[in-house]
């Protein structure tokens, strides 16, 4: 119900809600819709917007989660995609996952509270972009140190936004241009090879005035993140497990690489437990092993 009690109680209620109306935006905290655990829908750009974290653990989502996703969905109203301002409206999570693109708009940072780096806040600066056709990896992404992000192909990996990234995945800093789908996190994802990720400053790109969206309207919204996917408790699942720390050959988390790491890969390995997923593509097996151990020769 839009406006509050004193203001539908009010004689002049007609006038103070149709002002109201011109400038309020208007959020539901709700336990679920769609028969899904996504964790929010929204108007994009518009008014209106829900928080829906009835799927989650625990049910209703923590502090965290809750204020992370009221602003995440609060940015769609004022325009943000999942890319920040690069937009492809048909297509939006072909920008999703920018590892140079630090947001609560981005899946890979939405409700990653327990990470250094993580900030209930926009995007603040623009990071270089990557040209996923010519990845320098030298330079790497940008960014601050001791943060680690998130980069693809599928299976995804942990990289330090400041320090050489190894795209090839050979083991070594290369001094050649690399071509990789640098943002291609979730397998079931498509494949988006080729595309200049631009880094994305949100604040200055905020759109206020909702007035000329046709989601200003009362009913239906023409355009709402309903047609996608927004974030689920599955999917923030899947890209917890894909955090470590910092170092995937670290298994143990001691900080230190040495052999027991190796040992205890090998234990949960024999035991096919989950965590010995270490491509996180959902099967356990020798391609698992087979990475797990060129990580251990990489280094940390
Ligand atoms: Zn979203």
């Amino acid at each position: 119900m839009f406006g509050n009690p004193a203001d539908r109680a009010s004689p002049n209620r007609n006038a103070i809600l149709s002002a109201k109306r011109r400038a309020f935006r208007y959020c539901m905290f709700a336990n679920t819709y769609g028969g899904t655990t996504s964790s929010g829908v929204a108007e994009l750009p518009g008014n209106d917007f829900m928080v829906t974290l009835g799927g989650f653990d625990p049910p209703g989502g923590t502090a965290n989660e809750q204020a992370a996703t009221f602003m995440h969905e609060m940015g769609h109203t004022l325009g943000l995609y999942h890319g920040g301002h690069q937009i492809e409206w048909s297509n939006d999570r072909r920008y999703n996952y920018k590892p140079n693109y630090r947001s609560i708009m981005n899946y890979s940072w939405q409700l990653a509270d327990t990470r250094p780096g993580w900030a209930l806040d926009y995007s603040r600066s623009a990071l270089p972009s990557l040209n996923e056709a010519q990845l320098d990896e030298i330079a790497g992404i940008g960014g601050a140190l001791n943060t680690v992000v998130l980069v693809g192909p599928v299976p995804a990996r942990e990289a330090f936004e400041i320090g050489g990234v190894d795209w090839s995945r050979n083991g070594t800093i290369d001094t050649t241009l690399i071509a990789a789908d640098a943002n291609h996190l979730y397998p079931s994802d498509p494949a988006s090879d080729g595309d200049v990720l631009e880094g994305s400053e949100d604040w200055s790109h905020l759109l206020y005035n909702f007035r000329s969206s046709p989601n200003y309207a009362s009913g239906s919204s023409p355009e709402s993140t309903i047609d996608q996917v927004e974030m689920t408790a599955e999917l923030d699942d899947f890209i917890d497990s894909l955090y470590t720390g910092g170092c995937a050959a670290d298994f143990n988390a001691d900080t230190t690489l040495d052999f027991f790491d190796y040992l205890d890969f090998v234990d949960v390995f024999a035991a096919s437990a989950s965590n010995a997923d270490f491509n996180a593509d959902t099967v356990v097996d020798f391609f698992d092993y087979l990475d797990f151990v060129a990580a251990f020769a990489a280094g940390c």
